[in-house]
């Protein structure tokens, strides 16, 4: 090994730190353990079968082709696809604005990488989704968190912080928002929250990166329209994936956003894969256009959705007085608050004991803060399960409280 390891890496390399969540779902890796942990959708809700003749029939049919490099912005038919499932539901764009990225986990880090410099700031929510925010900080962002309320980020104290940001004469690179069923919380933004965001970010000549993994992964409610619709004047650029409506280890998602930013992304994504596998866009493809994707998606949505009604009632009849949670409407995630002196990491160490795990709600708090809270996941565990689960959190909880 050469004599100055750590001097050789550079000062990025140097800054990232492990991913806490990581390191708390290494201690989660026991099948004994009952994990509200991750953020992994049902593997029931993937479609093997069809992908089965999907998969045979291309090769059959195409074969070295799919086998090939393809462009940056990704293969034509498939973001062809995809804009056409924009613009039947009325957004404006055309295919300049829609490029393919692997996963949105890249869109974030591309975004990161053609926007930010080192000292940079970027505003997001208080919580807000940590991979997220450790894409930006990759590239030397300083994150300026936002708290929010049962509406997602607050437009007052964003409007305080964009004002107290403009007076030390900085001017933010973007607003990092996750609208729908946010990662960690599972609130959605009405509308109204939108606009108003979007009304500051013009005032302040601001982006705003809107982050959309769960929005059509919705249960009840109404489905509200993207930051991207309701601005219309190119401060918005939306990432959106597969991951939760089709299969994760596709690795495919895609970023709509202006023309002007997606030529920039474009040339950073080059040198980074060149391009996002044709192979899986190719599928992609196929499965779109089989009709499966529609029938797969609904059963997804009625499994979570019955999976939420699930744990939703458990901690009803079992949780103590004084512990709040959150209410989703779709996605993957709710978030529980605890009473304000009590600190979620000690909960976790004597949970993993009791055997069952969640991610402390702290990792998403840019500031430090949320040391009371944690998120938990409902789609990955069966019912009889989570009500297991959350009785024995529960029980954990409640001894926490008499100490
Ligand atoms: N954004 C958010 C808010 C997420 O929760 C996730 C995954 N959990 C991602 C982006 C990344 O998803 P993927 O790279 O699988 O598309």
């Amino acid at each position: 090994m050469i004599s100055d390891l750590k001097g050789t890496f550079s000062k990025i390399s140097n800054n990232n730190k492990r991913s806490a969540i990581r390191e708390i779902l290494k201690l989660t890796q026991n099948p004994e353990i009952i994990s509200f942990a991750g953020g992994l959708p049902a593997p029931e809700s993937f479609p093997v079968d069809a992908l089965d003749t999907i998969v045979s029939d291309m090769l059959r049919e195409e074969g070295a082709a799919v086998l090939q490099y393809d462009a940056t912005e990704g293969v034509k038919e498939l973001r062809e696809v995809l804009l056409k499932k924009y613009t039947d539901e009325g957004t404006q764009a055309t295919l300049d604005n829609l490029i393919i990225t692997t996963g949105s986990q890249q869109g974030l880090d591309l975004v990161g990488k053609v926007f930010v410099n080192e000292g940079d700031v970027v505003i997001c929510g208080l919580p807000s989704y940590l991979g997220g925010i450790g894409a930006f900080q990759a590239y030397g962002a300083k994150m300026a968190g936002v708290p929010m309320d049962e509406q997602g980020m607050s437009a007052e104290l964003l409007e305080a912080k964009l004002e107290e940001l403009k007076q030390q004469g900085i001017k933010p690179k973007f607003i990092y928002v996750i609208p729908d069923f946010q990662n960690p919380t599972g609130i959605t933004m009405p509308e109204s929250r939108r606009l108003e965001i979007i009304a500051l970010a013009h005032k302040y000549d601001v982006l705003i990166v809107e982050d959309c993994p769960y929005r059509e992964v919705r249960f009840d409610g109404q489905p509200q329209r993207m930051m991207y619709d309701l601005d219309n004047n190119d401060h918005v650029i939306t990432l959106g994936t597969f991951s939760k409506i089709f299969a994760p280890g596709f690795r495919i998602g895609w970023i709509l956003g202006p023309k002007d930013v997606n030529e920039k992304i474009v040339i950073a994504k080059q040198s980074a894969d060149l391009c996002t596998p044709t192979f899986v866009q190719k599928i992609a493809v196929r499965y779109m256009n089989s009709g499966v994707f529609e029938t797969n998606l609904k059963k997804t949505i009625d499994l979570y959705h019955q999976r939420r009604d699930v744990m939703l009632s458990e901690l009803e009849k079992h949780m103590p007085e004084g512990v709040k949670w959150t209410h989703p409407e779709g996605g993957m995630f709710l978030f529980i608050t605890l009473p304000e002196h009590m600190d979620a990491m000690d909960l976790f160490h004597k949970a993993i004991e009791k055997k069952v795990a969640f991610v402390t709600g702290n990792v998403f708090y840019c500031d430090g803060g949320g040391k009371n809270t944690m998120r938990l996941n409902f789609s990955y565990v069966n019912n009889e399960k989570a009500i297991a689960g959350v009785q024995r959190l529960a029980e954990i909880i409640k001894a926490e409280m008499q100490v």
